[in-house]
């Protein structure tokens, strides 16, 4: 829309969040401090604001804003925590929890993804963020454990190597089900005993790969 000026591109950005359910206050900040544009390149570029999932490199997709906003909800950041995210993409989802959490690891196995998203965090002055190409579906056994792990791209089971990298109290959200079919969005909370399951919503992401990208 040429009429439209940034700032009512912003605020039915923020409105489209919160209709859709995201309701913290932290996490619409932290959504209004990152700009979704950076992190789309080419013909989808004019799209940034609009609530869907986009297409970026490597033939892998940025999660639709509201779905960002649900599960960045769903993990109750503080800011002391120290967060591993399975999955950097574009690093959208990376950039707004650098906004909630003291330290943010995020890995991909697509190097391509991992450098371009690296460049932009640099951009963003956003220091409290490192990424990695790696498998994540090992995790990161070098910095775990981890008070919360968010994994954006859906796995048949939670991987047990990622709740065990958990703290106990810690939370995981991750998409859970076939890649051709409907997911859901699970919440995974360790206590003392054991690991409670609640499903949230039904999503759709791209699947969870063993090993790492081509271009790695
Ligand atoms: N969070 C991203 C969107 C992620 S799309 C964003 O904000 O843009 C899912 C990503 O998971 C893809 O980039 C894909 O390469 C990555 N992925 C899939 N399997 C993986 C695995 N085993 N380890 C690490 N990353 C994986």
């Amino acid at each position: 829309m040429p009429d439209e000026t940034d700032a009512e591109r912003k605020m039915q950005f923020l409105y489209a969040l919160r209709s859709k359910g995201v309701t913290d206050t932290r996490v619409l900040s932290a959504m209004e401090a990152i700009d979704r544009g950076p992190f789309i390149r080419g013909i989808f570029a004019e799209r940034a604001y609009e609530d869907m999932p986009l297409p970026i490199a490597c033939g892998q997709t940025i999660s639709q804003p509201s779905v960002v906003g649900l599960m960045t909800q769903a993990l109750k950041i503080s800011p002391r925590d120290k967060v591993l995210e399975v999955g950097t993409g574009s690093g959208y989802q990376a950039a707004i929890l650098s906004k909630l959490a003291r330290r943010v690891y995020t890995v991909d196995r697509h190097s391509r993804l991992v450098r371009e998203a690296r460049s932009l965090f640099e951009d963003m002055n956003l220091t409290n963020i490192t990424a990695i190409t790696a498998d994540g579906s090992f995790g990161l056994p070098d910095q775990a454990p981890f008070d919360r792990i968010l994994v954006t791209a859906a796995a048949e089971d939670p991987p047990s190597t990622l709740i065990e990298q958990l703290k106990t109290g810690g939370i995981m959200v991750i998409p859970v089900g076939q890649s051709d079919a409907v997911q859901h969005l699970i919440v995974a909370r360790k206590t003392d005993t054991g690991v409670n399951y609640e499903e949230l919503r039904q999503v759709r992401f791209v699947p969870l790969l063993e090993g790492l990208g081509q271009d790695s």
